[in-house]
């Protein structure tokens, strides 16, 4: 059965003081709650990722993640991030491919691909982000721009590799402005993710892939977005950053 996760992405948000606050209060309203297939991960700043793995560690299926890492192992890269020193503090995912890495810090499928490799290798698991623009939306190309950053960035993966990734879709028009998708408009986009990689993996590889959904995802909307067929959770980023709003969000499994 494929994974259920509720994975908050706190941006750049949150000194060091209030992500302890925020992620013990999560963590202790959580804890008991997520179970089986269930996963909670917090996607914190840098500065706070040792601190909040050290905290998570020992709890069933809490898990921290960052939002970024480096594309080479190590070297001269004055003021970046390797997967293996996020590996060495206890970080277990890592978001790639985020529309705000995309369009501020040109990061391109390309890059990506890069980028996905060198995590696999140091055994950090890919939350790997895909969406289209409110233009592409509306010039009828989203389906196309979806194809194409899951085929670029992911499908020169071998199956084994594919499997260890998580899906995240974000349509750019829905993160941060307050207009979620609606459930069928995410729906049909899941499931077309899901036919994609069926038809490049198998259907068992598909079946496998957990695919979540992010933008304006909320405690009122989270219930009808996770009920869908192939919508397997979420990515949450304002709400996140609510221990209240987060933890409501994460019983909308139960
Ligand atoms: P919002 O939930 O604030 O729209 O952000 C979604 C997002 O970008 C999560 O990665």
């Amino acid at each position: 059965m494929r994974k259920k996760i509720v994975a908050g992405n706190w941006k750049m948000n949150k000194d060091y003081s209030e992500g302890l606050s925020l992620f013990s209060e999560v963590l202790n309203m959580v804890k008991d709650e997520v179970r089986g297939e269930q996963q909670v991960v917090v996607c914190a700043p840098y500065i706070h990722l040792h601190s909040l793995s050290a905290l998570a560690k020992g709890t069933n299926n809490v898990f921290v993640g960052a939002q970024n890492a480096h594309q080479e192992a190590s070297g001269a890269y004055t003021g970046e991030i390797s997967t293996g020193m996020l590996k060495s503090v206890g970080v277990e995912y890592v978001i790639l491919g985020h529309s705000e890495r995309r369009q501020y810090f040109g990061e391109n499928n390309e890059l990506l691909a890069k980028k996905t490799n060198t995590a696999l290798a140091n055994d950090l698991k890919p939350i790997f982000c895909i969406g289209e623009t409110l233009a592409e939306r509306e010039s009828n190309q989203h389906f196309d721009v979806i194809k194409t950053q899951l085929a670029e960035a992911t499908f020169h993966l071998s199956a084994e590799d594919f499997s260890k990734l998580v899906i995240a879709y974000e349509p750019v028009w829905a993160i941060g402005t307050g207009v979620t998708a609606s459930s069928a408009q995410a729906q049909e986009i899941h499931a077309f993710i899901r036919s994609e990689v069926a038809a490049k993996y198998g259907a068992e590889v598909a079946e496998n892939t957990t695919i979540l959904y992010g933008g304006s995802c909320n405690p009122g909307n989270a219930a009808e977005l996770f009920a869908q067929k192939d919508i397997d959770g979420g990515l949450i980023g304002g709400a996140s950053l609510k221990s209240r709003d987060f933890v409501d969000i994460v019983k909308t499994f139960n």
